[in-house]
């Protein structure tokens, strides 16, 4: 069985958003996925202490390097991930294919993932989109009171 999540994210990494502001937007993306159906798992709001990466799981399936142009197995971003957790604090890594060191956020994925403090995720979405159009997203920026970018992630 597997999951797939809208993960709503600042688009700046280091922002927070209040409280108050962080449940309005929850609570709007929850009814985008009330139904008759009732489709959506959960919707749940969480903040970081650091700077976390927010995956797309199996859909990264590529990453290139902006320094040299050369390919990074996802492998080796997995294994990092292992080894640090998810919430990194710190992004510059000495990458593989040139030994330059670079921020995880300045590297290129075939599917995108992001960096963030905070994340709106939608567990299981089904609707007849998938993802939120730019007017929700528009909505949800709005109520979180700073610019979001999406997040789909398959598990
Ligand atoms: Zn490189």
């Amino acid at each position: 069985m597997s999951d797939d999540y809208i993960r709503l994210i600042p688009s700046d990494k280091q922002w927070q958003p209040k409280p108050e502001a962080a449940e309005a937007a929850t609570s709007y993306v929850a009814q985008l996925f009330s139904g008759p159906q009732d489709d959506v798992e959960e919707v749940e709001a969480e903040f970081y202490d650091q700077v976390t990466l927010i995956d797309a799981g199996e859909n990264t399936t590529k990453i290139s390097c902006l320094n040299c142009g050369g390919d990074i197995a996802v492998d080796w971003f997995f294994d990092l991930i292992e080894e640090k957790g998810e919430a990194f604090g710190n992004l510059d890594f000495e990458v593989p294919c040139c030994g330059a060191v670079v921020a995880l956020d300045s590297l290129r994925y075939d599917w995108p993932v992001g960096f963030a403090r905070f994340e709106i995720c939608a567990m299981n979405p089904t609707r007849a989109k998938y993802e939120l159009d730019s007017a929700e997203l528009a909505e949800v920026a709005r109520l979180l009171q700073h610019p979001v970018t999406q997040i789909l992630a398959h598990y």
